[in-house]
């Protein structure tokens, strides 16, 4: 039953949005309130979808004047609960799906302005169309919005060329916590004109305004491309391996991903359609790709190098193809981790970034002081390992055994995080290396930020939205 209140919120929302802008029913709203992991689940009297900033400025003008915290969301993939409201009821989510216009594209200023809530496979094809590339590629592009991508400052597995979302992005419109229009649509490589406050709101989770626009950077399309599978004895084999690459292919190295036994295992048992690409049983794997506007012997050029690898011990076995339907086979092995993870049980997860060259020492220490505290406790688990190794990014996971109480998984996850954690400090990274920190890493975040650096961002927080109604409870 709604209150007096609720019903004017409601009523006001309506009269900004039409009946096709607001999703009312509890039953509809499903989707929205729980998010992709099944991990977190909300309730809100509505879910408000403006159709253009306009609508979104009137949204968020009405719930500055009621106090009324707001929970943007697009495509609600996000790893960390970010998108997902709490449980009391008083939040409003404000959905973006319905801003999916591609605004414009200009080939010669190589850039795409899009409203936020454009699908990022869609963002893809507009820059295809133009005989052009935008190459933020991961694993939810299917449903993933180009704000989302940009508030969680999103990575994914062309990094390595091309950086992550924050490097792909040259201007934005943001509808601010009091109801303003922001315009920062510039298309400009230059512009030393002060603050960058464009920086600010990515990887901001919501939490200083509403991404309604955002012009992308795009590039040239590489055309020639080579994949290649390549097993190893350990992983500071690998690590030399991405040197190596990275030194004699510059610039045409675009992914260099890896993958444990373990994680290749899991995949391979539950998600359907798989097949290992090698005989052997290596401790690691690794899907490397070359790619070149045009095809200037890259097939020689990684041979090459992986015949001298193998000759200098680096690796076991390496399979190339240049075959779409093989190449979307072994990208279907690393893509699968995600959702193979969700099939076996409970895993307790890690999204951590280290300098590349600490890397080994890292997961080698790690294995050490998991095995410890996870004997310590009664209890065992299987390390899954994997990520985009050219960025120092693992997704240093561990399965637990499947017989456990949800209060059990709750302890041991403290306990790993802990542990984990405490390692990524000591080895100068960060805690999360793409995934943001949302609601699951919030309490971690005091950690293992300074003092002063999180006082600098509270200080942030409040600049912007003062009466603190964006996305409250995550992030800070
Ligand atoms: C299968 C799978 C694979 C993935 N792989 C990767 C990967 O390789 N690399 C990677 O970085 N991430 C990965 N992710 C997680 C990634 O963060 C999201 O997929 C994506 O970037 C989030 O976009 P979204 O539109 O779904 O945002 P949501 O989940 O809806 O929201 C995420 C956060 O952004 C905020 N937000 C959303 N839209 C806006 C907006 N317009 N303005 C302000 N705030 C907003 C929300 O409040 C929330 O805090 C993966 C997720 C899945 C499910």
């Amino acid at each position: 039953m709604l209150d007096h209140t609720t019903d004017n919120l409601i009523n006001q929302l309506l009269a900004a949005v039409g009946p096709a802008g607001l999703v009312t029913a509890t039953a509809d709203q499903a989707a929205y309130t729980t998010d992709w992991l099944g991990k977190w689940h909300g309730r809100v009297p509505v879910v408000v979808r403006p159709a253009n900033t306009t609508e979104t400025a009137a949204i968020v003008r009405i719930c500055h004047a009621t106090h009324t915290p707001i929970v943007t969301q697009g495509g609600n993939t996000g790893m960390s609960g970010g998108a997902t409201p709490d449980s009391s009821g008083a939040q409003v989510i404000v959905s973006t799906t319905r801003m999916n216009q591609i605004r414009a594209v200009d080939a010669i200023n190589n850039t795409l302005t899009v409203d936020a809530g454009v699908i990022l496979a869609r963002a893809q094809e507009a820059a295809r169309d133009v005989q052009r590339f935008f190459p933020l590629s991961l694993g939810a592009e299917g449903s993933c919005t180009v704000g989302g991508n940009l508030a969680t400052n999103a990575g994914g597995i062309a990094v390595l060329r091309y950086g992550n979302m924050r490097d792909l992005v040259l201007g934005l419109e943001v509808v601010l916590p009091d109801g303003r229009i922001w315009n920062g649509l510039r298309g400009l490589r230059k512009d030393n004109t002060g603050y960058d406050l464009r920086s600010l709101f990515v990887g901001s989770e919501g939490t200083l305004g509403i991404i309604t626009g955002a012009v992308l950077k795009l590039f040239a399309q590489p055309s020639a491309r080579t994949t290649a599978w390549v097993t190893a004895p350990s992983l500071e084999q690998l690590v030399t391996l991405l040197s190596v690459l990275r030194s004699r292919c510059g610039e045409r190295l675009t992914a260099f991903e890896m993958m444990s036994q373990d994680s290749l295992d899991l995949v391979l048992k539950h998600v359907t359609e798989t097949r290992a690409p090698t005989t052997g049983h290596s401790a690691f794997n690794a899907l490397i790709e070359l790619s070149d506007t045009e095809d200037s012997g890259l097939q020689e050029m990684l041979e090459n190098e992986l015949s001298n690898a193998m000759k200098d011990g680096l690796i076991d076995d390496a399979v190339m193809t240049s075959s779409q339907a093989q190449v979307a086979a072994l990208w279907k092995l690393r893509e699968g981790v995600s959702q193979a993870q969700v099939r076996a049980g409970a895993v307790v997860k890690h999204d951590v970034a280290l300098p590349i060259s600490a890397l080994a020492a890292f997961a080698a220490q790690a294995g050490v002081a998991v095995l410890a505290a996870t004997t310590a406790a009664g209890t065992t688990g299987r390390i899954i390992n994997f990520g985009h190794l050219g960025d120092g990014n693992l997704h240093y996971n561990v399965l637990l055994p499947a017989d456990l109480s949800s209060a059990a998984i709750h302890g041991h996850t403290l306990l790993i995080n802990r542990v984990v954690h405490d390692l990524v400090l000591d080895f100068n990274g960060s805690i999360s290396a793409e995934h943001g920190i949302g609601q699951l890493r919030r309490e971690e975040l005091r950690r293992y930020k300074s003092p002063l650096e999180m006082e600098l961002m509270l200080r942030i927080k409040r600049a912007f939205d003062p009466n603190h109604i964006m996305n409250p409870g995550k992030l800070l």
